[in-house]
């Protein structure tokens, strides 16, 4: 019988690790599972929150002819029995698919954020955020943004520059890109004067009335929160008995392998690499594609019986957006941490579309990334 291999999730890190299995093992029975049919390129979601649309493309066009796509919401691992179990449905009802090999790349959602305020991790956080932002387009009223980091940055430039009526606030209790170098801090400052953003240093305690409480008693007008607080993961994992952190990402080593389930293999936003430098990941395409390539190449070597040499990777940049027209990208070592050079202006927003477009371009012909040569076991 064929080798079944189930991929659980669609997104960056689902569809390389499918297409880079698919590619190198002839024999295998690829199923990728997703709740959704089409690809969503999450890292444009700022633009969909604002009221851009972008393409959704149905994840067959974006996977290799042998990989079969089931529509599905996963809704637990029975790990004993290597088994999947799908929601389709109240109609339907559950399923189950069984699996010798199972890649669990199923990403990341917002952070627990207060109620009145919407999230911007998912499609639909994106498409709730824009039906909002679309109401106060009509009538403009203050937005407020919470949350200094990548996120939050791109949101609020995006929303300034598309809604110039909208008074835009980014609420943090961190200077907004407080991470980068001063160079690409600077830029960010002057860009944030040029739109109009307001920077407002504090702490959140709520979200209430149609306003922003903070811990020290001000109060933030906002018809609108965006809640930009980071990325959580799943409880799925966690509650099916895989291995994971303190945070609920599943634990891998350095060929993306479970280091409690040798059979399941995990990438993307979901997982955190055990490397021997102690290095911390962070939730990022950047790391998601290669990761992905990597867990696809692992898989593929085992069955054939090669040693597979693992993950190799480094950071080269930061690439963030700032509107349509402006963009930073900051030069990093490889370890993450910021250089001197940077880019701004035109250049920066044009080289940051070319990442997003490559991105996605990558994980449907994952073929450049080489992993370290496999060696026979
Ligand atoms: C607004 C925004 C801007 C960003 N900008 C950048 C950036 O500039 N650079 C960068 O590197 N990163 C950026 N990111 C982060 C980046 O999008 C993520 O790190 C990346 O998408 C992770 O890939 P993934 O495949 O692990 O997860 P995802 O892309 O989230 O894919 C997970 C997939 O699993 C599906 N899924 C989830 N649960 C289930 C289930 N139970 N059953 C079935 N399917 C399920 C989801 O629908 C999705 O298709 C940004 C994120 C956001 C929200």
């Amino acid at each position: 019988m064929a080798h079944r291999i189930v991929i659980l999730g669609g997104g960056y890190a689902g569809v390389t690790a499918a297409n880079r299995i698919a590619r190198r093992l002839d024999g295998a029975e690829v199923t990728l599972v997703n709740e959704r049919a089409t690809f969503v390129e999450r890292v444009r979601l700022h633009q969909v929150a604002v009221g851009e649309s972008i393409v959704l493309r149905p994840l067959r066009e974006r996977v290799r002819p042998g990989v079969t796509v089931v529509v599905a919401r996963a809704g637990g691992i029975d790990l004993d029995r290597r088994e999947v179990v799908l929601e389709r449905g109240a109609s339907s009802g559950a399923q189950r698919l069984p699996y010798d090999t199972l890649v669990y790349a199923l990403g990341s959602q917002a952070a627990p954020a207060p109620d009145d305020a919407v999230a911007l991790a998912t499609v639909d956080d994106a498409w709730r955020a824009r039906d909002r932002v679309g109401a106060l387009a009509a009538e403009p009223g203050p937005v407020a943004v919470v949350g200094g980091g990548l996120t939050g940055i791109e949101a609020a430039t995006e929303l300034a520059e598309r809604h110039p009526a909208v008074r835009v606030r980014v609420v943090s209790d961190v200077d907004p890109g407080s991470w980068l170098s001063h160079r690409a801090q600077r830029h960010l400052r002057r860009v944030f004067g040029r739109l109009g953003i307001e920077v407002v240093s504090g702490s959140v305690a709520d979200v209430r009335d149609g306003a922003v409480q903070l811990t020290d008693g001000r109060v933030v007008g906002a018809g609108l929160t965006l809640a930009c607080t980071g990325f959580a993961v799943p409880s799925l994992a966690a509650g099916s008995g895989l291995a994971v952190d303190g945070t609920g990402r599943i634990r891998v080593d350095g060929t993306m392998r479970s280091v409690s389930h040798p059979d399941v293999y995990a990438v993307g936003d979901a997982a955190v690499p055990e490397l021997p430098n102690g290095r911390d990941f962070r939730m990022a395409c950047a790391t998601a594609l290669p990761m992905s390539a990597a867990a696809g190449t692992a898989i593929a070597d085992r069955l054939a019986g090669r040693k597979p040499a693992g993950l190799r990777f480094r950071y080269v940049n930061q690439c963030i957006s700032l509107g349509r027209r402006d963009g930073v990208i900051q030069a990093v070592d490889g370890d993450d941490s910021p250089l001197r050079m940077i880019l701004g202006g035109r250049v920066a927003a044009s080289y940051k579309e070319a990442v997003v477009r490559g991105a996605s371009w990558f994980a449907a012909h994952p073929g450049p990334y080489r992993p370290a040569r496999a060696v026979p076991a």
